[in-house]
This record gives structure tokens, C-alpha cells and sequence, in this order.
């Protein structure tokens, strides 16, 4: 491993001879970035340590957004300035490495990042762990901005090659799918051979998780789909059929080969659930190899030794999988493997939205996965008969938490009755899983239910993405922070400490000027970064009301025309986030931000004002450079539909004030840095719930009733705003004929006093600093490394 900067020298040309086969006169910065990227790799590999020597938490999780990795294990290894410095003497630049850099999209967006922090806590925890995932073959398509309409291209992000990933066909293992079960009797006990239809290759793919200071290295492997045999239909091809011969291939690769968005209803997609399957069943099959090759047969102690953790249902056949090779392969009996297989797996819950909760056909998922079914109706069975018949209301129970009903499996009643821990992510959505949404479990199996608010890696989402705050906070209250994220409330010392509070904004400044040139380099648009920057960056989705946000700037519009009295401190309104590709609503959204971006950019009377952007293509890289640059975050979901948020946080410690209504973290985030420190507006969760249930709510009179409503909306349908990509009839028939499901109307008038409100209070420097630094004094709670520790020793125990 190089210490110093004459050995990284050595090192890098050499690394540039054996990965890139040139000296490293002439490699391009491309493959100089490469055989960087290959040396650090290396360095990170000879950390890492494949024995199972405590006990090992696997993490299964469908997506995981990891971003770049090189700036990141740079500083984790502690050799970002003698790279740099080397580098420098070599005539090149890191930060053009940084830039070259794929940031692999391997998830939609919270689900996703929130699995990539928690390998950062665990690594930089000292944690033996291992992220179980899908290795793509296109990642989350890249979003581009035409005529103000989102266009979708694939994210090819394996076209060169990617080179953290180090390929392990020695551990590929076969997976099954179809066919039927053939069961026969010893005369002692029956046993179960799955004959398959057709049996895949899952092969794995290892990507270093470095840790901070390095101590500990742990792997996230994801898996790829490759047939059996190198099958190639020989006659197709010599009759000229090409695409024949090769559709074997094409087919069983099809597997891997997208990611499928959250945002659209997934029955029927049978594509999908072998996704779901392969990533499954190969990952159990790794760990029963692993601990094997370990413990021999020794399945008593598996549990101490392996715990398996399911991020949503979409690894929910972990158990009964385990199960399976338990009983088929290994010889076990039916009670021991429950046992195992129940005392090994946990589950969170993320989302409380019927329509997401995850329920396959039953035809489809027997024909797909017969031996799995089986164990699946067995678990149905056994749970059933556990019924107590005598208890008032145990078919009603029965009904709502069976796994076998109305011919679907339902995922979530699988994972629960199969996980010995179930967890909420933010304290408001365990409260609604335990009272509503999984209310008959909760009852039945209380003890299986906790709490678990979500967390953010500190380290990248602050220490890395915001250097200039970093560096204040290292001269102020020093470095210790970075290990122990409570540290941060040392900060409050220096709240009311002027010249501090200077400093912090002059950093805040820094950032916006980085944030505008991005800006200007994706978009074209100037902006003005002594403006408030009040920004909403996430999924587009209904529920989390970009579309408030857009009527708030709608408005304003409106009344700067209409009154030369009304005043307000510049702001720039700054919107990023992709719509899944069928989701016409999200994306009409988008379309209208664009619009009215374009009308009032270019309105000269108010333009100095306010100013309205869309980045294009928000991920994980201009996250981090758009989260630091925040003064406003805009966190205004329908209470009760967001179960946590992870944006909120990384705004939040990023010194930004919270705009926003009681849902999901936002709670926390409240309870924290109290109400004085947070702009809170809108409905509450229970009474959303009641005017739902009550159907008391009635979108036309608020249209009616109030004149600023009624205009935003008329404007919706007439010329406005139709000039770049046409009219708005969808948005407006979703909040007046369809009665504003997300009661957006019905919060209106609270988010504009709320803004409002909240941005006088921007005139008055020292209470806005003094805000700004109280909201990262309090934010070391919301660090994935806390989340990661009560998960260790509440949940996986390890
Ligand atoms: N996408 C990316 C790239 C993120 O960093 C985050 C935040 O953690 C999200 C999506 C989720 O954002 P939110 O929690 O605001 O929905």
C-alpha cells in the first residue's frame, strides 16, 4: 500500500502499464482514471477480509445508488492529498479524474441511496457485512430536458467498462425457474426434487465498500444473469438466422438487464419477479456456501453467525429460499429450517401506500417458482391453523394477514410472518404501520414491530460534498465529528457567535456559486447566488407535491405583476428529479415547471426576482453538489405518504431551514431543532385521514372561494403557460374533477404564509444563520451511522 507521495508516483505509472497495457505518457485521461481507479481498488482489496469471524449482516436490497466512488475512498483512505499532490507533479488533475468518473444508477432514488449509506456506516462501523444486489445491465435511464419535456435515454454506464468491479465466475451459482416438483416417499420422509424448466447462471460482481480510516472493507456483490452454456443455436446461424441463435443469450441476460421504475404498478411483470428471484435465491446460496466452507454442518449456529436483512419485500423469498436449500439440499427437516431460516431474516417496511404493497398471481408465481410455492402455501398453512378460532375477529385478522389471498401472494405478510424483526423507517410511519397499514399483526406479534429512522452518511452528503462548511467546522470544533456525528452539537456554543455565523455564510455562498455555475453549464440559465436558493430535488411523485411547490411560484408570479407593492427577497426556485417513463402526471409536472421556468426567466419585470430552474438528470453526483447550496428545503408531502425522506436530512445538516408538513422525518427533524428552527404548514397525518374517510373535503369550493386559487388553475387551461409543449388539462382535472387526491388546494394557503413567512425572516441575517447552524448542531441524529448502530444491536445483533 503507498504511504507516500513518491510511492503513489511509482505506483500509478505502473498501474497504468499492467490495467491500461501503455506507459503512462500515453494513456488518455480516461485510462489514467482507470488504472487510478484499478490502484485504489487494489489497495482497498487488500483491506478486506472474506471470513465470517463475528457474525455477518447481508443487506439484500433490489437497488443500491452508490454515486462515484473515487473521491469518496480517497478520502476514506486518508489519501486524498498525496494523490492529488502526485498527481499535480505529473502535470494532471484529480479533480478531471473525478469528473470522468460513471455514477452507476442501479436505483430510483431513496430506497436505493439509503442501502449505499448504510454499507458506508457499516464499513466505517468496523462491521463485517455484505450488500446483496442486481448488477443492471442499464441503470436508471439518464433524463434529458427537450421543449420542456423529460426525454429518457439508457444509462450505459458498462460501456467502457466499470473498474471497481472485480468479476467472480469461480462463485457464479445455477438458479432455477419452472418446470414442476417431484416428491417420493423413503418410507422414513418425503422428499422434494425440483426438476426446472430452465436453470440460469448467477454470476457475481464485487464492489469494494471502503470504510472510513479503512479499518474494515466489506463487499457489495451484485449479481448478473448469463445462460448455463454459451448456447448458440449452430443451425440458426448457418441458415442466417442470427438473431435466433443468439436469443437464448438475449433472453436469459433480459433477466439483468433493467431496472424497473418505482413508480408504476408491477403486476403481471414477470421479468421482474425473476429478478427478484435470481438476486434471492443466489445470495442465499452464497451464504449457505460460505458458512459451509466455515461451520461444515454445523446449521445450529448459523443464526449466530449470519443475520439477512430485507430492504422492502423485494428480497422477500430469503426464508423460504433458505429454506429450500435447508430441506432439498442439505437434508434438514421442515422445523429446524424454520427455525433458522425465521431466527436469520428481518424486514423493512417502506411504504404505507396500498398500491406499492407488492402481491404476485398466484398462477404465476407457482408456474414460476413451484418449490418455492410450495414452502410459500406450507408457511400459509402452518400460520393459519395457529389461529386461535375463539378469539373475536380472527377471520377478519386471518383475512388481512395471510399470505395466500384472493389468489396473490402478498409479499408484505410473507416478510412479516417470516422476519423475527419488522421495522418502520421514521417514527410517524412505525406509527401508521402498527395502527394502520399492518394493524392485525401488530396486534397479534407486537414484539416483532420497532422503529428504525432512517440515516445518511454524514461523510459523503457533508464532509465531502460541502469542503468549505468541512473546514470551518475543523478549525471550530475540530475533526471529531466525522466519527461521532452527535459531535455536531458542539456547534450550538457558537450560535450566537457573529462572526462565525459570517463564516458560515460565506461558505453558503461558495456553494451557491459552485451550484450556479452547474447550473449554468446544464442549463444555460443564470442565476443569482445572492438569491434564496429554495430548492425541491427527488422522485416526482403525487404525493410529494412538487406540483404545491410550482402553484406557490405560479402565484407569486401573479401578485408581482399585479401589485408594485408587493415585495419579497429574491429567490431562485430550484427543481431536479426523473418520472418514472409511463407516469404521465409526474411528467406533465415536470413539463410545467419547465413552462412557467421559461416564461418567467424571460419576464424582465420580474425576473430579477424570482427565477425558476430544472436541472436535468438528478443522481447521486449533483446531489452532492446541490444539497449544500440549499437555504430552503422543501419537504411538502401529503402527511402520512412519505414514510421517512432521507433528502430532508442531507438539507438539513447541510444548513438549510426546513419547509415542510408533518410527515415522515420531518416529525424528527421538528422535535429536534424545535418549532422556531423549522417552517411547518399544512394537514396533519390523522386529519388527512379523517377528511379522507369523512369524504368531507371538496376541491370546487376552494376554486371558488379563493380568487389566487382560482387563477393559478384558470391558468393551468389557458395560454399562460401552453406556448412550449401545450396545455395542462391532466394537472388541473387531478385537483378539481378528481378532487385533489393529495389535498394540495387544501394546503395552499398554509405553504404560502409558511414561504412567506419563512423568507422575511431571511432579511434578519443573524436569525437566519443562527437558524442554519442550529439545523446542523441537531443533524448528527439523523447519521447512518446511528440508524446503523441501533439496527446492529436491536435488530441483527451482530
Ligand atoms: N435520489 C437521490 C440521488 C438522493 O440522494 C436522495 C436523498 O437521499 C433521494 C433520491 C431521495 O430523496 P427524498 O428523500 O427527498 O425523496
Amino acid at each position: 500500500m503507498f504511504k507516500t507521495k513518491k510511492e503513489f508516483k511509482k505506483e500509478f505509472e505502473n498501474a497504468c502499464l499492467v490495467v491500461v497495457g501503455k506507459d503512462f505518457e500515453d494513456c488518455s485521461t480516461e485510462e489514467k482514471y482507470f488504472a487510478l481507479a484499478k490502484l485504489i481498488s487494489s489497495q482497498a482489496g487488500e483491506l478486506h477480509e472474506q471470513k465470517i469471524a463475528h457474525k455477518k449482516i447481508y443487506y439484500f436490497s433490489m437497488e443500491f445508488l452508490i454515486g462515484k466512488l473515487l473521491e469518496n475512498y480517497l478520502m476514506n483512505l486518508g489519501l486524498t492529498k498525496t494523490v492529488s499532490e502526485g498527481l499535480k507533479d505529473m502535470g494532471e488533475s484529480l479533480e478531471d479524474y473525478f469528473d470522468i468518473e460513471k455514477d452507476p444508477g442501479l436505483g430510483n432514488g431513496g430506497l436505493g441511496r439509503l442501502a449505499a449509506c448504510f454499507m458506508d456506516s457499516l464499513a466505517s462501523l468496523g462491521y463485517e457485512a455484505q450488500g446483496v444486489g442486481i448488477r443492471y445491465r442499464f441503470g436508471l435511464f439518464k433524463q434529458r430536458i427537450e421543449d420542456g419535456r423529460q426525454v429518457e435515454d439508457p444509462d450505459n454506464w458498462l460501456e467502457k467498462d466499470y473498474p471497481w468491479e472485480v468479476k467472480h465466475l469461480e462463485a457464479a451459482v445455477p438458479v432455477k425457474f419452472g418446470g414442476r416438483v417431484e416428491k417420493s416417499y423413503d418410507g422414513n420422509e418425503m422428499h422434494y426434487q425440483w426438476i426446472p424448466e430452465e436453470t440460469i447462471l448467477a454470476v457475481p460482481y464485487d464492489i469494494p465498500m471502503v470504510g472510513y480510516d479503512g479499518k474494515q472493507v466489506n463487499t457489495l456483490r451484485i449479481w448478473s444473469a448469463k445462460p448455463m452454456e454459451e448456447g448458440f443455436d449452430m443451425d440458426a446461424f448457418n441458415r442466417g438466422d442470427y438473431a435466433h441463435a443468439n436469443k437464448h443469450r438475449a433472453d436469459v441476460q433480459a433477466i439483468t438487464d433493467i431496472l424497473y421504475p418505482n413508480d408504476q404498478s408491477l403486476s403481471g411483470r414477470i421479468l421482474r419477479l425473476k429478478q427478484e428471484y435470481m438476486f434471492t435465491a443466489a445470495g442465499i446460496m452464497d451464504i449457505v456456501n460460505n458458512f459451509k466452507k466455515q461451520y461444515g454442518n454445523h446449521w445450529e449456529i448459523f443464526s449466530e453467525k449470519v443475520a439477512i436483512h430485507t430492504n422492502d419485500t423485494h428480497p422477500a423469498v430469503c426464508a423460504p429460499e433458505l429454506m429450500r436449500v435447508l430441506m432439498d439440499q442439505e437434508g434438514l427437516g421442515w422445523d429446524e429450517s424454520w427455525k433458522i431460516a425465521s431466527a436469520s431474516v428481518s424486514y423493512t417496511n417502506h411504504t404505507i401506500l396500498p398500491e406499492a404493497l407488492e402481491k404476485w398471481p398466484i398462477d404465476m408465481f407457482r408456474n414460476l417458482l413451484p418449490r418455492l410455492y410450495d414452502i410459500i402455501e406450507e408457511i400459509d398453512r402452518r400460520y393459519r391453523d395457529s389461529f386461535h378460532k375463539n378469539v373475536d375477529g380472527w377471520q377478519e385478522q386471518l383475512k388481512n394477514t395471510a399470505i395466500l389471498w384472493d389468489g396473490q401472494v402478498h409479499m408484505a405478510n410473507l416478510s412479516v410472518i417470516v422476519s423475527h424483526h419488522v421495522n418502520g423507517v421514521a417514527d410517524l410511519h412505525t406509527e401508521i404501520l402498527k395502527n394502520i397499514v399492518l394493524k392485525d399483526f401488530y396486534t397479534l406479534v407486537p414484539e416483532k414491530f420497532n422503529n428504525k429512522t432512517n440515516g445518511i452518511s454524514h461523510r459523503r452528503f457533508f464532509a465531502q460534498a460541502n469542503p468549505s462548511y468541512r473546514k470551518l467546522l475543523e478549525e471550530t470544533i475540530g475533526k471529531g465529528w466525522i466519527h461521532h456525528p452527535e459531535e455536531l452539537e458542539n456547534l450550538k456554543k457558537y450560535e450566537e457567535n457573529v462572526s462565525f455565523l459570517e463564516k458560515v455564510e460565506a461558505s453558503k455562498k461558495e456553494n451557491k456559486i459552485r451550484l450556479a455555475n452547474y447550473i449554468k453549464k446544464m442549463t444555460g440559465i443564470e442565476v443569482n447566488p445572492n438569491s434564496i436558493f429554495d430548492i425541491q430535488v427527488k422522485r416526482f411523485h403525487a404525493y410529494k407535491r412538487q406540483l404545491l411547490n410550482v402553484l406557490k411560484i405560479m402565484d407569486l408570479y401573479n401578485r408581482l405583476l399585479a401589485d408594485p407593492n408587493f415585495h419579497i427577497h429574491p429567490v431562485t426556485f430550484i427543481f431536479a428529479g426523473k418520472a418514472a417513463q409511463g407516469y404521465t402526471f409526474a411528467k406533465d409536472v415536470i413539463r410545467l415547471i419547465c413552462a412557467i421556468a421559461d416564461v418567467i426567466n424571460h419576464d424582465d419585470r420580474v425576473n430579477r426576482m424570482i427565477k425558476v430552474v430544472f436541472i436535468p438528470n438528478f443522481s447521486v453526483s449533483n446531489a452532492q453538489i446541490i444539497y449544500p447550496a440549499a437555504e430552503i428545503s422543501e419537504q411538502i408531502s401529503t402527511a402520512g405518504m412519505e414514510a421517512s425522506g432521507t433528502g430532508n436530512m442531507k438539507f438539513m445538516m447541510n444548513g438549510a431551514i426546513t419547509l415542510g408538513t408533518l410527515d415522515g422525518a420531518n416529525v424528527e427533524i421538528t422535535q429536534l431543532v424545535g418549532s422556531d428552527n423549522i417552517k411547518i404548514f399544512g394537514l396533519k397525518a390523522h386529519e388527512i385521514e379523517t377528511m379522507r374517510h369523512q369524504g368531507s373535503y371538496l376541491a370546487w369550493t376552494l376554486y371558488h372561494e379563493n380568487q389566487r386559487i382560482k387563477k393559478v388553475l384558470d391558468q393551468l387551461m389557458d395560454d399562460t403557460y401552453s406556448h412550449l409543449s401545450g396545455g395542462f388539462d391532466l394537472i388541473y382535472d387531478s385537483l378539481l374533477r378528481d378532487n385533489d387526491s393529495f389535498f394540495v388546494l387544501k394546503d395552499f394557503e398554509s405553504y404560502m404564509n409558511a414561504f412567506e413567512e419563512l423568507v422575511g425572516l431571511y432579511e434578519d441575517k443573524k436569525t437566519w444563520w443562527k437558524m442554519s447552524v442550529h439545523n446542523t448542531a441537531c443533524s448528527g441524529y439523523f447519521s447512518s451511522d446511528r440508524t446503523i448502530e441501533e439496527y446492529v444491536q436491536e435488530i441483527w445483533k451482530l
